[in-house]
């Protein structure tokens, strides 16, 4: 018998038996736990913020290649928008959408829904019945440390990692690959703990997930119901009846110019940019939040004086949504500038393997020279026809590596997650008085990347509101 077939029959025999495995067509998993915010932490190096989760349900139809998971998340840091969601994530076959309610989303993107199938496999009694399935391909044996570690394709073409426990031959974790935007090829591996027997099988109590070093969720099972009346787990007819997922909607970037060599860049997206005009370059505050948005923008920012260039960049934090311009600026040339403690983060970024679904960068032959001007605590860009002062800001809890402009001549304050005009809460109203006080600025306007432009007097109204 192959060394991969013997291991997995010795897994089988582990948890229970192969009958056993087998003999599960459903599964009702709940819990609770955490979720991490995978790039969103305090520093580039610092733990990610994270959810409390209750209510953790998950229900897998493992014939039919269905999937539910509802959960209530709460958050656990200062968040400016909804601190409690209430979760619903579905998949069956290639669709895959969520409820809020009763309302169903439209049908999410195949990418969405090849993930959610993933999952399935990243459970344990999913991972075990691909194992034994004679259909699937299991090859490359390797033993690591303690671990034996196979690989496993499904007929339909999944490609996933199986770990087993050399000594309790119970499965110790599972990994596939999936492509993140902003990390490129990564690895999710989901660690099995504390197995505990099951009407027969012994199943693992600690389920912890991780996308590259980034907890993504870690749920402590309460129970588990082996074969429950799954329910319908089908797809809506509605999300059934149209033939493909929608593509992407178009990217747009609108340009509305605040003042003499000054234009905001709206448009779609969760961000804007500021574009600042110096006597022969332009240079852009903020380059949010997706590939596309960014090489949109960065289009946009050349197009608004004829002949002269957009050279650089303020990249205005590490969070994941504000970095996710990074690779398509160095594609494209840009200096970035951003505050000292990115620097080696971004160099990280700039640098990994995205293969799987190939960006800018990627696809740029000659290799290119990342230029940075990392920003200690102040820097000021200035010429005869320009001057934006950036400060670093702060004491700020949410993102230490944050940085604020500062535009002295119009008394313009430019500044992400500080304040956003459409923030139900503002959670860093202190930290931002904090940061204008001790730069000793006196704002006419604030120019924030989340939200209207406003005069500085009503948003010391908006602040006090709460
Ligand atoms: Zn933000």
């Amino acid at each position: 018998m192959a060394p991969e077939s013997r291991a997995v029959q010795a897994a089988a025999e582990a948890m229970g038996g192969k009958e056993k495995i087998q003999a599960v067509k459903t599964v009702s998993i709940q819990g609770e736990g955490e979720n991490g915010n995978p790039g969103q932490s305090l520093t580039p190096d610092s733990p990610a913020t994270k959810w409390k989760v209750t209510g953790f349900k998950q229900t897998i139809d493992f014939d039919n290649k269905r999937m539910h998971i509802e959960e209530v998340r709460t958050a656990q840091f200062p968040f400016p928008l909804d601190n409690v969601v209430n979760q619903s994530e579905s998949v069956d076959h290639d669709i895959a959408w969520n409820k809020t309610g009763d309302q169903v989303s439209p049908r999410m993107s195949d990418r969405t829904a090849r993930e959610r199938q993933l999952e399935i496999l990243r459970n344990p009694i999913g991972i075990m019945r691909a194992a034994i399935d004679p259909a699937n391909k299991r090859g490359n044996y390797r033993q690591e440390g303690n671990r034996q570690v196979i690989d496993i394709t499904t007929a339909d073409g999944q490609m996933l990692t199986l770990s087993i426990n050399a000594e309790s031959h119970l499965p110790a974790s599972v990994i596939s690959a999936m492509d993140q935007p902003n990390l490129g090829d990564v690895d999710v591996e989901t660690t099995f703990a504390d197995f505990q027997d099951v009407d027969g099988l012994k199943l693992p109590m600690r389920l912890t997930t991780k996308i590259d070093k980034w907890m993504q969720s870690d749920i402590r099972v309460s129970r588990y119901i082996l074969n429950p009346n799954a329910g319908s787990l089908a797809a809506p007819d509605s999300l059934k009846a149209e033939n493909a997922a929608p593509a992407d909607p178009p990217v747009e970037v609108t340009s509305e110019p605040l003042t003499k060599g000054i234009w905001l860049l709206g448009g779609t997206g969760a961000s804007t940019s500021v574009a600042f005009e110096f006597s022969d370059h332009l240079t852009l505050f903020g380059l949010p939040d997706s590939e596309a948005r960014a090489r949109a923008v960065i289009e946009k920012a050349h197009s608004l004086r004829f002949g002269k260039p957009l050279t650089e960049v303020v990249i205005v934090n590490h969070h994941f949504d504000h970095s996710a311009g990074l690779r398509v600026a160095v594609a494209n040339g840009l200096i970035i500038i951003t505050q000292r403690a990115n620097v080696a983060f971004f160099k990280d970024l700039i640098a990994r393997k995205h293969t799987m679904v190939p960006d800018e960068l990627a696809k740029t032959l000659a290799p290119q020279r990342a230029q940075f001007k990392p920003v200690d605590d102040e820097l000021v860009l200035k010429d005869d026809a320009m001057e934006l002062d950036l400060y670093h800001v702060k004491e700020n809890p949410y993102a230490d590596t944050l940085l604020m402009g500062w535009v002295p001549r119009e008394r313009l304050l430019v500044q992400a997650d500080l304040y956003g005009s459409e923030w139900a809460t503002h959670p860093w109203a202190e930290n931002l008085l904090k940061n204008v006080e001790l730069r000793k600025l006196n704002p006419e306007r604030d120019v924030p990347s989340h939200g209207r432009v406003e005069p500085w007097a009503e948003v010391l109204q908006n602040l006090h509101k709460k």
